[in-house]
């Protein structure tokens, strides 16, 4: 890492930071996008690929008509225009993990359009502008064998297409102004927003680390009082909230640097590194580069407006709204209820749990603590965990009517996540009871004292 760069504050006394977000979401349909084969993930190599989805001639693709109506209950919830009519567009490139050499997606008639979805960061609420939704398929993997990983000095490459066809939503910002100094939080936060929406729509897993969420990070920066907007550099692929913000402050402070020297910010993708820095890639191609035009093997969509209006009657409590309400109900401050937040997948566990009759802050505690930390120890989400936010439920009730202490609690988590069963008969068969019984109590402490006076 070469770079350059200003100071944060720096940066915010001469310039006005501009996002845009391109958010990739994996849809959790049963099946492809354009075929019939299974989107489960995991299984052998090329194992769930088709004609469809290998590209082979003469095959024909038809619309996923589940990924459809997720696309649009996705935009109901981003506020977007739905279209009357639209059409799919060939996005033309050579790679090989994409066996057909172009991608199906959409170009200048995307399904949903023109959104807007309020971020909030702690007391302040920012406006995040969305100009579309629009559909798209994934590609497949690429595993280069020998180097370092990347295609450059790879002895060999791997190619597996279980992905190939896979629906995947495209959200893109327009973007993003006056966010100064929030910048990094504004974009981690409409990221994490977007997450917690596809679950709740349940279209998706939203499992950034899985990378069925993934987000394209666009920043640049307008010097004050300036009305044209800066060059931006965009940095691809970025896989969880905190490199997303990371991300964001890095590229400011970066092109701060090179700004307030008097250069130019080069327009180019650019690498996110766990480390905390971004390296440049290839310079950004333009929408001519791919050559896009209408499919032709694909009818055009028309979504029936009733239909529409019956999808938006079933979306589930926004977000936003559901986290107001929680946080309200249960009492929480901003930064007990931040840490809650900053955990994928407390939210909905801890408001299983105290659904299940533990209250919040019983609920916080062991999902914040023991069982976040047995999540990542084991490197899976809190909701896959081994257990039920009932048992967890049970746990706590154990605990408040004085039959196991904390210690013992602990212990009976760790008998359940073992497999031994619900809390009540892992405290059977561990033998766990805290001994409440004063008379044999006294027994025990006058025959301990008596064996060492
Ligand atoms: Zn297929
Ligand atoms: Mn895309």
């Amino acid at each position: 890492m070469a770079d350059e760069l200003l100071s944060f504050d720096a940066v915010l006394e001469r310039f006005d930071p501009v996002l845009g977000l391109e958010v990739h979401v994996e849809l959790s349909t049963k099946s492809k996008m354009w075929c019939g084969c299974p989107t489960e993930f995991g299984n052998e190599p090329n194992s769930q690929v088709c004609p469809v989805c290998l590209g082979l001639p003469g095959s024909l693709p038809v619309v996923n008509a589940k990924a459809v109506e997720s696309a649009i209950r996705i935009g109901l919830s981003l506020n977007c225009q739905i279209a009357r009519w639209c059409r799919f567009a060939r996005k033309n490139y050579f790679y090989p993990d994409m066996p057909k050499d172009y991608q199906i997606s959409q170009y200048d008639e995307p399904l949903c359009f023109d959104g807007e979805i309020a971020v909030e960061v702690g007391e302040m609420a920012y406006q995040v502008p969305i100009e579309r939704v629009h559909m798209e398929e994934d590609a497949g993997k690429i595993t280069h064998i020998g180097g370092v990983g990347r295609i450059a000095n790879a002895d060999y490459s791997l190619l597996d297409y279980n992905r190939a066809g896979v629906p995947l939503m495209e959200i893109v910002t327009k973007t993003i102004h006056d966010t100064g100094a929030a910048a990094p939080e504004v974009a981690a936060g409409y990221v994490a927003l977007l997450r917690d929406m596809v679950r709740a729509l349940a279209v998706s897993q939203g499992r950034m680390e899985r990378g069925n969420l993934r987000c394209d990070v666009n920043v640049s920066l307008m010097p004050k009082g300036a009305s044209e907007l800066g060059i931006r550099s965009e940095t691809k692929n970025v896989n969880s909230l905190r490199a997303v913000a990371d991300a964001v402050r890095y590229e400011m402070r970066r092109q701060g640097a090179i700004l307030s020297a008097g250069g130019r910010v080069v327009q180019e993708t650019r690498h996110w590194n766990e480390a905390g820095y971004t390296t440049a890639g290839r310079s950004k191609e333009t929408a001519e580069d791919y050559r896009y035009f209408p499919e032709p093997d694909l009818v055009p969509l028309a979504a029936d407006p009733a239909w529409v209006e019956q999808l938006r009657a079933t979306l589930p409590e926004h977000p936003g709204k559901r986290r107001a309400r929680l946080r309200t109900e249960w009492g929480f401050t901003q930064r007990e209820f931040g840490d809650i937040l900053a955990v994928p997948g407390a939210l909905d566990t801890i408001a299983d749990t105290v659904l299940a009759g533990a209250t919040p802050i019983a609920a916080r505690k062991w999902w914040l603590t023991e069982l976040a930390r047995r999540a990542n120890e084991w490197g899976v989400a809190l909701d896959e965990l081994p257990i039920t936010a009932k048992q967890v439920a049970e746990v706590q009730a154990l605990l408040d009517t004085g039959q196991i202490n904390d210690k013992l609690a602990r212990q009976v988590i760790e008998g359940v996540l073992a497999g031994e069963g619900d809390p009540a008969a892992v405290v059977q068969h561990r033998g766990l009871t805290v001994v409440s019984d004063t008379g044999a109590l006294e027994v025990a402490v006058d025959g301990a004292i008596a064996a060492d006076p």
